[in-house]
Order: structure tokens, then C-alpha cells, then sequence
């Protein structure tokens, strides 16, 4: 069983190449990424070299070098305008996504001449609601201190739903929290600036449940056999 998923989405595009990486694979040596610190600030990948140099978790591709971000249970996020071949990738984990980072780069590619109507956005594999328990207390303070009024779009169940999908056990309730879904919230942000719906992808693979053994940072805090980060990257061909 292969666990690269592509987006069918990007797929569309003959001037680019992306992957979602499983765990443990390397991108193609030329790619930049940054020193990733959850926060929300995006940069132009041509003042982020040398690789890892800069702290950030947004990179616009300034050139023909994959951009890529690395991730263990947080959202990678691809992004690219179908008119002006712009390309972009994300780190979104919650404390980046309500920080603002998804969008800063929608903004941003925006200030860079293009519309949210030709944004394309894919949402890779992530830890899903299945499996993502957050304490109610972090909710709370999330809603109250809410600088970029986010708390409409947050989904939450407070009961662990059952995945269907799901190739091993889905994570155990340890808090009496509730199972947050952080890739819905990012698709509702990407709307919210305007891209169309039809234009957002999401992959609907579980890190904790469905994909590869070493894929989830919190699974190997409950289970301890190790993690490996999954680069996600995208190139602009011309
Ligand atoms: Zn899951």
C-alpha cells in the first residue's frame, strides 16, 4: 500500500509538480523550506535560503526551486494561482492556523497580483477529528482571545466519532476534551478569503489513523515508536 497522496486537484496543472511525501521521504534536493515555528508568517522562498535559515511557516515560490513545509500530524497546505503559475506551500498546525497563517499567504499571493477566484488549495494528510482531542480549556481561550475572528469557523464534536477508514486504533479521549477538526477550519478560512469552494481539496487522510506508521507525532506520544516528518512540496515548472 502506497501512502503518497496526490491531490487531484493540482493535478490539473501541467506547469507544476507536487507530492505529499510519506513519512520519512526526502523532497528533491534542490527544495527550500524554512525553520518552522507555528507561527503565522509567510516569506518569499528568495530571502529563505540557505534552507531551514529563516524562521517561518509560509513560503512563496519565488522561482523554479520547490518550495516544501514539514509536518507530523499538522496541515500541509499547497496553494497556487492557475493564472499567474504563483505556488505556495504552508505549515498549518492550530496555533499557526489561528495565528492567521493560511491567511497571510492567501494575502499575500494576492498582493502579489493574484484573485482569490484562481487560488487552487490543497489540504494534505493531517490528523483528522477521529482522532484529535483538544482540552476544552484551549478552545476557551481560543475563542476569547480571537484576534482574527475565527471562533464561527471552528468545528468541534464532543463525542469521538468512529472512522470508517481508519487502518489501526483512532486515538483514545485522555482529557475529556473534545475532537476538534483543524482542516475543516482551514478550509472555511480559505472561503472566507474568498476562494471558491470547488477550488479547496482536502485529503481526508488521518496521520493518527490512516496513513503510514510513523506519521503521527501524537500517536507516537501514546505509543512511543517513533516519528518521522512528511514533507509536502510543490515546483512551478514554468
Ligand atoms: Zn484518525
Amino acid at each position: 500500500m502506497s501512502y503518497s497522496w496526490r491531490s487531484s486537484l493540482l493535478s490539473r496543472f501541467d506547469w507544476l509538480d507536487h507530492a505529499f511525501l510519506p513519512a520519512g521521504e526526502r523532497p528533491p534536493v534542490e527544495t527550500i523550506y524554512n525553520q518552522q515555528r507555528h507561527s503565522a508568517r509567510v516569506v518569499p522562498s528568495a530571502t529563505a535560503l540557505p534552507v531551514k535559515s529563516v524562521e517561518a511557516d509560509g513560503l512563496i515560490a519565488s522561482d523554479n526551486r520547490p518550495v516544501a513545509v514539514y509536518t507530523a500530524d499538522c496541515l500541509p497546505i499547497l496553494l497556487i494561482d492557475a493564472k499567474q503559475h504563483q505556488a505556495a506551500a504552508v505549515h498549518g498546525g492550530l496555533k499557526g492556523i489561528l495565528g492567521g497563517v493560511l491567511a497571510n499567504a492567501i494575502r499575500q499571493l494576492c498582493q502579489n497580483g493574484s484573485a482569490p477566484g484562481d487560488l487552487f488549495i490543497a489540504i494534505g494528510p493531517s490528523i483528522g477529528p477521529c482522532c484529535y482531542e483538544l482540552g476544552k480549556d484551549l478552545i476557551a481561550r481560543a475563542e476569547q482571545d480571537d484576534p482574527h475572528h475565527l471562533a464561527p469557523l471552528m468545528a468541534w464534536s464532543e463525542q469521538p466519532s468512529t472512522n470508517p477508514a481508519a487502518v489501526r486504533p483512532q486515538a483514545q479521549g485522555t482529557t475529556d476534551g473534545v475532537w476538534f477538526d483543524l482542516p475543516l477550519l482551514a478550509k472555511r478560512i480559505a472561503l472566507r478569503e474568498g476562494v471558491p469552494e470547488g477550488q479547496i481539496e482536502l485529503s481526508g487522510i488521518c496521520t493518527y489513523c490512516m496513513a503510514e506508521e510513523q506519521a503521527s507525532y501524537r500517536r507516537n506520544t501514546h505509543r512511543q515508536h517513533g516519528y518521522q516528518q512528511r514533507f509536502s512540496w510543490i515546483r512551478v515548472k514554468n
